[in-house]
């Protein structure tokens, strides 16, 4: 696998170049104007922010981006997947609600904002990548329909993978609802009888039929007909349906790369990553704590592989923030700190399995501007 170029600009500003006007720099360096978006539908793809948690990209910077893209003659749309769980963003009316309140709507942004899922997380292609886990992946339609792909991703810790960047916001983030489902967990969902109050919805909005009453009339699933499509978890109110959450961390790693194989496939695409407010969970909870580092600047690169790499080095390297989650860890700079905090996990073993299917180099070189 050859090098990849991954460009960077940090946070130093001056009058003339403010951090919207050095991101649209540093997006042109890495070949945002030889995408040919002429008359092209592109996604614009982050994460709108789980309610309660104020570490997602700000707004300003999606905008910026989208008139980069009309400006190349586009047609611009910004998006996101509905969640696997109840929340904010389980489904598209919800998500839209979040993503406005959080800034992220037709006015601020000067597009459309689109659940790439749809309604209720059920929109989606089927791509094939003929990978060791996944044939076939589940791509939430707007992605998969979009003609070109710009990903805008929060580089922070997560509980699945060690790190969330690039590749998880395009493998985990551009997959539709049962997706979502097969990279976390080996089995189809459980109903918890003693908390089901026999609503229904669950029953309702099953797409195969699956959900039965049993002689107490409460649900259960027939799982010979279940599809494992996740949707009935994002349906009970009530928490009596649940993802078992037992894939290994290492397999929803390789799982998650192959989604992501999948989301760029035949796509021209580009990816930034904001090394900043590096919290050390996930940002799909409603909280987030203490940043590990201060915030180190902007990355961004045509290889995921290569960007997640350079984004996981920069925060290595940066020295500890007092008072986080790690203030008594005894690390040092150059420590893992990812690893620190999610010890089940290995970043190193999810970039090395996307490394080997092709989805990236995690050789790089860093370009930085100015
Ligand atoms: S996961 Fe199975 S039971 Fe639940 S909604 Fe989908 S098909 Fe129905
Ligand atoms: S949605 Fe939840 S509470 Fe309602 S019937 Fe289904 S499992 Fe029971």
């Amino acid at each position: 696998m050859d090098t990849a170029e991954v460009f960077f600009t940090n946070m130093r500003t001056r009058q003339t170049r403010n951090l919207v006007w050095k991101m649209a720099a540093l997006l042109k360096a890495a070949g945002f104007e030889q995408m040919d978006l002429e008359r092209k539908f592109v996604a614009v793809k982050m994460h709108f922010g789980e309610p309660g948690n104020l570490a997602f990209i700000r707004p300003n910077y999606a905008a910026r981006v989208i008139s980069m893209v009309r400006e190349a003659g586009g047609r611009p749309f910004l998006t996101d997947t509905n969640t696997l769980y109840t929340g904010g963003r389980s489904n598209a009316v919800d998500h839209l609600a979040s993503a406005s309140a959080n800034g992220f709507n037709r006015l601020s942004a000067g597009c459309e904002v689109i659940i790439a899922d749809g309604l209720r997380g059920m929109e989606y292609r089927e791509v094939e990548v003929g990978c060791k886990h996944t044939d076939t992946a589940k791509i939430a339609a707007a992605v998969a329909d979009a003609d070109s792909l710009v990903t805008l991703s929060h580089f922070k810790g997560h509980e699945l993978t060690g790190i969330g960047g690039a590749i998880k916001n395009l493998g985990m983030g551009c997959a539709a609802r049962g997706g979502k489902l097969f990279m976390h967990s080996t089995s189809k969902p459980v109903i918890q009888q003693d908390k089901c109050v026999a609503c229904g919805l669950c029953k309702e909005s099953c797409p195969q039929e699956a959900i039965l009453w049993n002689a107490e009339k409460q649900a259960m699933i027939a799982y010979d007909r279940c599809i494992g499509c996740g949707q009935c978890i994002a349906m009970c109110q009530y928490g009596a349906v649940k993802a078992v959450l037992d894939e290994s961390a290492s397999v929803a790693a390789e799982k998650i790369a192959e989604y992501a194989l999948a989301a760029v496939k035949d796509k021209p695409s580009l990816h930034a990553s904001f090394i900043m407010d590096v919290s050390p969970f996930c940002d799909c909870w409603g909280y987030n704590d203490k940043a590990l580092v201060a915030d180190i600047g902007i990355a961004a690169s045509r290889d995921p592989v290569a960007l997640d790499q350079a984004c996981v080095d920069m925060v290595n390297e940066a020295p500890l923030a007092p008072g986080t989650i790690l203030e008594d860890s005894g690390l040092t700079r150059g420590d893992d700190k990812f690893g620190a905090v999610h010890r089940e996990t290995s970043w190193q073993a999810g970039l090395a399995y996307a490394e080997s299917i092709g989805l990236g180099s995690r050789e790089y070189s860093l370009v930085k501007i100015d």
